[in-house]
């Protein structure tokens, strides 16, 4: 899928790098979460102290991993990178956090996936660089307390709503990503751009962004299928507006930026459950997708422009998402 808002494959990856900016200012939009960051990192460097602990959350692709470089390059300290899904026991942690050294900045992606065990040991190394490692079992079962090197955690999180409060409680700072506005998808647009060596007009540019799903990760994914499509068949580096909607449209995405599974999704809600309300597994299983998947990544682009709304009785269909799909709108539909 051309906007499955995760990287697909290392390829991807090695691209995602060279078109990251490494500054806060370099970093475009989310501007109040850019003014909350510059301050808690100054105050930090001010005090020649680690800063404090920092949650950010939001749908994927939003600038969450590329926040936590920022953060490691800004205020000059080392980046370690992990996982919840890597961190499946508190053992598994505790190397982790042992083996820090002063200062460092320690990113866990997907932090609500960890295992619980080591949630627990994070609350304590959080908040007193300490933890205490259990050796030997049953009743001879003792705890060794061991003390960390102070560190700063950016924990990166598609579902801040999973995480347990007392973990949430303990980062100093949460930022909330919100999905991009297209003039500032524009200007990931422009700057990627040049970074590729990919010559594009204001109007190439406002198309990419306006189908971009108000995701820098798909904005530059898309922007490197545009240029693969200008030098197949146009022969350089530069391409026109039939271009980049020929590209777009060979991939899938629609003229407002959804792809197939956000349109299978609002297909099944608003043709086989009228509308709804529908529960999230029961649509999960439907369109054939995790609830993990519908729930974090397709869901919060369709209430944002305002398609779908989660009430307490589940899913339901919007007026605007039956004019996208072109279907009447049935008679109590919405009751
Ligand atoms: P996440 O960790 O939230 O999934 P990433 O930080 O990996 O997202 O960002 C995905 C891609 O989008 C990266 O290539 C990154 O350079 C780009 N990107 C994200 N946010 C911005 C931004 N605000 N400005 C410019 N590029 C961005």
């Amino acid at each position: 899928e051309i906007t499955t808002p995760r990287p697909v494959d290392d390829a991807e990856l090695a691209i995602e790098g060279a078109l990251r900016p490494v500054s806060l200012a370099e970093f475009v939009g989310q501007q109040k979460v850019r003014g909350q960051l510059q301050l808690l990192l100054d105050a930090a460097r001010i005090q020649q102290r680690p800063a404090d602990h920092i949650l950010l959350a939001g749908p994927p692709g939003l600038g969450k991993t590329t926040l936590a470089m920022i953060v490691a390059h800004e205020s000059e300290r080392p980046l370690r990178m992990s996982s919840g899904p890597a961190i499946q026991h508190a053992g598994d942690l505790a190397a982790l956090l042992s083996s820090l050294t002063p200062g460092e900045v320690l990113f866990i992606d997907e932090i609500h996936r960890m295992a619980r065990s080591a949630e627990e040991m994070l609350y304590l190394a959080m908040e007193d660089f300490r933890i205490d490692i259990m050796v030997g079992k049953g009743a001879g079962a003792t705890s060794i307390p061991l003390d960390l090197a102070p560190f700063t955690l950016v924990g990166a999180t598609t579902r801040s709503g999973m995480l347990p409060n007392p973990l949430r409680d303990r980062f100093g700072f949460t930022a909330h990503l919100e999905y991009y506005e297209p003039a500032e998808l524009e200007r990931v647009v422009g700057r990627s751009a040049s970074v590729l060596g990919v010559a594009l007009g204001d109007q190439q540019k406002a198309e990419i962004a306006r189908r971009s799903r108000g995701t820098p990760r798909i904005a530059n994914r898309l922007l490197r299928r545009v240029r693969d499509y200008a030098l197949v068949h146009a022969g350089g580096a530069a391409a026109d507006i039939a271009e980049v909607r020929a590209a777009l449209e060979l991939y899938d995405v629609d003229g407002i930026g959804l792809d197939r599974l956000d349109r299978a999704v609002l297909d099944a809600l608003v043709k086989r459950f009228r509308g709804g309300p529908v529960g999230l597994s029961t649509l999960a299983v439907t369109v054939g997708e995790e609830p993990d998947t519908v729930e974090s990544v397709v869901e919060p682009y369709l209430v944002r422009i305002g398609f779908m709304a989660r009430t307490p009785r589940g899913r339901v269909a919007t007026p605007e998402a039956y004019a996208h799909l072109g279907v009447p709108l049935a008679d109590g539909a919405l009751d």
